[in-house]
């Protein structure tokens, strides 16, 4: 590139472009334009939403002077006063300030930042010493600030698409959760309804055992039904943490056998293993954190059946436990798992795994509301591992 100003303009745009991190993008266009012009500290300033204040967003020491990087305090009027002229402000030291000391002889630049005809915030310069900066060093700095500008309106974008991005998941995974949760609701209904219709044919006499069974049925589906409605409401009170803790000191080892007895009553075939490598006490919310331990239970049943469930409780340092239930099952793809812990959220394509989406969302929360903390690890096809860190005594 023969022609300086060309390749200056071409410095200028390039990492502008390239650059994903805006500050890095900042970076390079202001080490671009202190080889083109001097200044000492350099601050970029951004007007709020609200339109009234603008804050600090970048500031940068280069020269001899050289503030800490916070310490933009210098350019905030000419900033201000740049935006509300939106234009071009200079401010040159008064000759009765000129009493020798170079350092005091500050020259500022204070330049509009414009996009999409809309004033974004201002970029302000120093020089402390002459000379003054001439109409060629304006024209330069102007030229950094429209490409500040246009850094900052991508950002801006950015941050607008990330938002759009989670509110359209949200609402994706809302719909969804619509149509699972009817079809979860009305299948425990069905039952009640058809089994209790036949019990109250006066057509035909049921011999007491039938009854006994259509009884049952009708029982178990109104709980099914009443723990749905409770999880519903659960996540709801999760969501706005309005949900209440009662802490008190626990031994999750034993709460942990407690379930394991309980879950290998009821399903004949379970196999498990329970390793524990201590015995401290958690303050914990007992009911809560059975929930906890029995929704893994149920997930590993249902997501990874016929397989043995592996858990193992064991320190981490004074102060914190860890929890493992790992099983064998066919495993959570890379790409679901840093949703699983979301509301509503459910692995596409499970047929025949009916589920809502909010086990592993309330069991996140209730771990978060005990200052501890909850991921899952997955192996396609070697199965998934769910870790608990708690605060230990
Ligand atoms: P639900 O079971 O109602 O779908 P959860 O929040 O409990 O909701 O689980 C979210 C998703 O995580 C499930 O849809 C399932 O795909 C996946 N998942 C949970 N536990 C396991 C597991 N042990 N093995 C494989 N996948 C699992």
């Amino acid at each position: 590139m023969d022609s300086p100003n060309l390749s200056l303009g071409y410095d200028f745009w390039k990492n502008a472009v390239h650059e994903k991190d805006w500050k890095n993008a900042l970076d390079f266009l202001i080490a671009s334009l202190r080889d083109v012009l001097i200044f000492d500290n350099l601050a970029i300033y951004i007007t709020q939403e609200s339109g009234e204040t603008s804050e600090i967003a970048y500031a940068r020491a280069v020269g001899r002077e050289k503030r800490a990087e916070a310490d933009a305090n210098w350019g905030e009027s000419i900033a201000t006063q740049s935006i509300q002229e939106n234009n071009v402000v200079l401010t040159t030291p008064s000759s009765s300030e000129d009493n020798g000391k170079r350092v005091r002889d500050a020259y500022l630049i204070g330049l509009p930042l414009i996009a999409s005809g809309k004033t974004l915030g201002a970029m302000s310069l120093i020089r402390f010493g002459g000379p003054e900066y001439t109409k060629e060093h304006i024209e330069l700095a102007s030229f950094a600030a429209v490409i500040a500008s246009y850094i900052f309106e991508k950002r801006a974008l950015e941050e607008s698409i990330t938002e759009l991005e989670t509110v359209q998941r949200q609402m994706r995974l809302q719909d969804d959760f619509v149509s699972t949760i009817s079809h979860e609701l009305r299948t425990p209904l069905g039952f009640i309804k058809g089994y209790s219709t036949t019990l109250l044919r006066t057509d035909t006499d049921w011999d007491n055992n039938t009854q006994q069974e259509f009884l049952t049925i009708i029982d178990e589906e109104t709980d099914h039904l009443s723990e749905l409605i409770e999880n519903i409401l659960e996540s709801a009170r999760l969501q706005s943490n309005t949900l209440e803790m009662n802490f008190q000191p626990l031994r999750p080892d034993a709460l942990i056998r407690d379930i394991i007895t309980r879950a290998s009553t009821r399903y004949k075939n379970l196999e498990t293993s329970f390793e524990v490598k201590c015995k401290r006490i958690v303050l914990g919310d007992s009911t809560r954190l059975a929930q906890v331990f029995e929704n893994l239970f149920s997930n590993a049943i249902k997501y990874a059946p016929n397989t043995k469930i592996d858990i193992s409780i064991d320190k981490i340092d004074a102060s914190s436990i860890q929890i493992i239930f790992a099983d064998k099952g066919r495993g959570i793809p890379q790409q679901h798992l840093p949703f699983i812990f979301d509301r509503f959220y459910r692995v596409p394509n499970q047929p025949g795994k009916a589920g809502t989406g909010l086990g592993l969302f309330i069991c996140k929360r209730i771990v978060t509301a005990h200052h501890g903390n909850m991921w899952a690890e997955s192996e396609p096809e070697k199965g998934t591992r769910f870790i608990i860190q708690l605060p230990s005594q």
